[in-house]
């Protein structure tokens, strides 16, 4: 079968294979421990339920505007003001079906061939391929360990070119929860407004911040550096509404328009119960967000506090999201460490130290290289704090055993 380049350049996420093999663990009847989820242990709250149940009930099943329904831009609109003291127009705001979408679809429309965009590593999985798929080059810089995994200006300036389109800043992040502060922010804004390129700001995870940080988004910055930024955002992370698809970005309203185009000839609008649902979200009582956030921010102290418990791992404190992000290099110095290369036949350290976790602690993490670090795993503490004290405890016998 032939199939198209662009397909064939990009490679199947091992976020999903070593779940496929957790699963495959579990269903053998093993007693597996997985910090590989990607979304919220959470179930969606009752009034969003309720919302897009009624949704069904009074007919709100037909098609809808390719890029969303009135009401929930406006709620979009009152939302950017609200929360990020942003001024934007209907016109410039679109729902699209979930954030990853909003990400591919501005791809779509920015991109020509070799067209390059700024990607500071540890990255979110999927950036790199949406990229490529539009027919881009991911530049991919790193965002150092030792400068809390965030980039400077001069990491920029370093890999700015003509063909440069579009930096990617994700605060916080997935994977490693770095949160951009306001002055950081600052400066990156100082740089890039001069340069014709424009800043994409995926924060989805605006709502975890812990530490009583405040959120910034680098649109703040000022009006010069709002108008070369494209806001993507989404209720997926912050309601637990991962499977409802609803995602939204605002910006520059020519370009919003052309993704409306590209949307109303390629998925059509993002489905209609799922917009009323999401417009509850935005619009009801935001107590659930606040109670999912400090639920989180304890289990991040007690899942960083257990990893750094153990010999050759070390993990900085993640300032948002939900993920710890430790280095595990000290592992590599163990007299073990060869035997454990050599058996899981890994060119990479971290994807061997993942399966060697699955096999020999029944834990299931996911290897930084997936990232682009691959002096780190990422541990989703989007779970129970029985399983995080049982899998981290799990994780230190297996560890403590090679050296
Ligand atoms: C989860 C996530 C998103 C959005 O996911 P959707 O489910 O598509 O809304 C976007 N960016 C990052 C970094 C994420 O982790």
């Amino acid at each position: 079968m032939i199939f198209s380049e662009r397909i064939l350049q990009i490679k199947p996420s091992a976020t999903l294979e070593i779940n496929a093999l957790a699963n495959s663990l579990k269903a053998k009847g093993y007693d597996i421990i997985g910090f590989g989820a990607g979304e919220p242990d959470f179930d969606t709250p009752d009034s969003i339920k309720k919302a897009g149940i009624r949704a069904i009930e009074s007919g709100k099943t037909k098609y809808t505007p390719a890029g969303g329904i009135d009401e929930l831009k406006e709620a979009i609109v009152n939302k950017f003001k609200k929360d990020n003291n942003l001024e934007y127009a209907k016109a410039n705001v679109i729902v699209n079906c979930g954030g990853k979408h909003s990400f591919y679809n501005l791809m779509q429309v920015l991109l020509n061939n070799d067209d390059e965009v700024i990607i500071p590593a540890p990255y979110w999985v999927s950036y790199p391929p949406m990229v490529m798929l539009a027919g881009g080059k991911p530049v991919i810089i790193e965002a150092s360990e030792n400068n809390g995994f965030k980039i400077t200006p001069d990491d920029i300036k370093k890999v700015v070119t003509n063909k440069t389109r579009a930096i990617v800043i994700n605060s916080p992040s997935n994977p490693t929860g770095a949160a951009y502060t306001k002055e950081e922010l600052k400066d990156l804004a100082g740089l890039i407004v001069q340069y014709d390129i424009l800043v994409i700001s995926d924060d989805i995870y605006e709502a975890l911040i812990y530490d009583n940080t405040r959120f910034y988004n680098i649109a703040n910055m000022g009006e010069e550096i709002k108008k070369k930024t494209i806001v993507l955002n989404g209720v997926s992370k912050p309601y637990s509404m991962t499977g409802w698809r609803i995602g939204y970005m605002a910006g520059d309203e020519s370009i919003i328009k052309k993704v409306d185009i590209l949307q109303s000839q390629s998925t059509s609008n993002p489905t209609s119960i799922s917009q009323w649902a999401a417009l509850e979200a935005l619009t009801g009582d935001q107590s659930v967000v606040h109670d999912m956030a400090k639920i989180f921010e304890r289990r991040r102290n007690l899942i960083v506090e257990k990893l750094n418990g153990i010999k050759g791992i070390s993990c900085k404190l993640p300032g948002g999201a939900f993920y710890a992000f430790p280095n595990i290099s000290g592992i590599f110095r163990s007299k073990g460490w060869q035997s454990v290369i050599k058996k899981y036949n890994n060119k990479n350290n971290s994807s061997a130290l993942s399966s060697y976790l699955l096999e020999e602690a029944k834990v299931a993490v996911v290897p930084g290289v997936e990232f682009g670090a691959d002096n780190n795993i990422r541990l989703s503490f989007a779970t129970s704090d029985e399983n995080i004290k049982k899998g981290i405890e799990r994780i230190k016998e297996a560890v403590e055993k090679l050296f």
